[in-house]
């Protein structure tokens, strides 16, 4: 979801280097360079960093895609409904053969 403030096995704080990591990998630097550059020495830290999957951004566009719906549902109820309210279907009786 978001990365840890400090590494769960020697407990550096890695949670700074997170954003650096990702920009130096979006100007093309390879992970290994990256983590490099952001001084993430430690094997546990580097795997911290390197296995971290940002869910924060889907997290948030699936809110705001239940709020749009909630949106959208609310304003279909304070319109009133064209169709007739359904009837509902005589219950089945049991015939013997
Ligand atoms: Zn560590």
């Amino acid at each position: 979801m978001i990365i840890e403030v400090r590494c769960l096995i020697c407990g550096q704080v890695v949670n700074h280097k997170w954003l650096p990591f990702i920009e130096f990998q979006k100007q093309g630097m390879s992970p290994h360079e990256a983590l490099n550059k952001v001084d993430a020495k430690r094997p546990c830290c580097r795997s911290t960093l390197l296995t971290h999957v940002n869910l924060i951004d889907t997290k948030l566009r699936n809110a705001q895609i239940r709020e749009d719906e909630r949106t959208v549902s609310a304003t279909e109820q304070a319109e009133p409904n064209p169709r007739p309210p359904r009837r509902r279907s005589t219950p089945r009786t049991y015939q013997a053969r």
